[in-house]
């Protein structure tokens, strides 16, 4: 049972991260809400999702672009059972006009984070007897496009360093994936449809169809949901065997 686990899920206040954190606190699980924002209502989303599930939720301000607050998150949180990296950014530039303090914003919060984050997560899970490392990676962890060097990079990066944790942790209790997703309708995808209907001439069903969607065979998106139950999965005793692996949900985008 997940009942005395902790899950820490680090860009937990929206999106997918907020879904995968949904998913633990339904299964019971102690979670570890984290944004870098510190608002109020980042607050007010772990006191109401404590109230919703009957579990504790806690928020823990850190920005994930500091290796040391990426750290003292896991430090903070005084237990460790399922680490979910999730933060992520995204910035859409050709290599050669790539802003460097992009590049650099992006390898360190959707990449280097995961690495301080595992580093100081580890210890714990040791002294637990058990942990999950889950790094929500993404088809563009296995797959290029064009204009997006540093995501690229930053998560075939991380799909790498999931595979090495698995293989430094093999003989023990814990395991390591990835889940790598195709397009989720998170709220940063859909703030973008509305202006590419504008510059394409579109209805915002074609964008959504022939510009977003062009990669996903499926034509649908993927769920915070579905990518929440995925997760819960692999924190489940059927996945003690399941370790080191990129798992894609992507309507089928990597099959091709
Ligand atoms: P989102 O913008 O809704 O969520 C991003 C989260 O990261 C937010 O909670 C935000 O607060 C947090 N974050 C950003 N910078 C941070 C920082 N410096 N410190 C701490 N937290 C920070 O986007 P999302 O779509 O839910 O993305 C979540 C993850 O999923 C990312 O790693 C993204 O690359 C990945 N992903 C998304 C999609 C998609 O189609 N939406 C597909 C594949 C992978």
């Amino acid at each position: 049972s997940l009942k005395e686990r902790t899950v820490i899920v680090t860009g937990s206040n929206s999106g997918i991260g907020l879904g995968v954190a949904r998913t633990f606190a339904g299964a019971g699980a102690k979670v570890v809400l984290n944004s870098f924002t510190d608002r109020d209502e980042d607050h007010k989303l772990a006191e109401d999702m404590a109230r919703e599930f009957g579990t504790e939720v806690r928020y823990i301000q850190a920005d994930m672009s500091k290796g040391d607050q990426a750290r003292g998150l896991i430090e903070k949180a005084e237990a460790c059972d399922v680490l979910v990296n999730n933060a992520g950014i995204q910035h859409v530039a050709p290599i050669d006009e790539f802003p460097a303090e992009k590049w650099d914003a992006i390898i360190a919060i959707n990449m280097s984070s995961a690495f301080h984050t595992t580093a100081a997560a580890l210890p714990m899970m040791r002294r637990a007897g058990w942990g999950r490392v889950i790094n929500i990676a993404s088809a563009h962890g296995l797959r290029a496009s064009p204009y997006k060097s540093a995501y690229i990079t930053a998560k075939h990066g991380i799909v790498g360093m999931t595979k090495t944790v698995a293989l430094e942790t093999a003989k023990e209790p814990i395991t390591a994936n990835a889940i790598c997703p195709g397009y989720v309708l998170t709220p940063l995808v859909e703030a973008q449809i509305p202006d590419t209907a504008k510059e394409y001439k579109m209805s915002e069903d074609e964008v959504i169809e022939k510009v977003i969607l062009a990669k996903q065979p499926s034509k649908e998106f993927v769920t915070v949901e579905q990518l929440g139950e995925m997760a819960l999965f692999l924190a489940s005793p059927a996945a003690d065997q399941l370790t080191g692996q990129a798992i894609a949900m992507d309507g089928g985008w990597t099959a091709a």
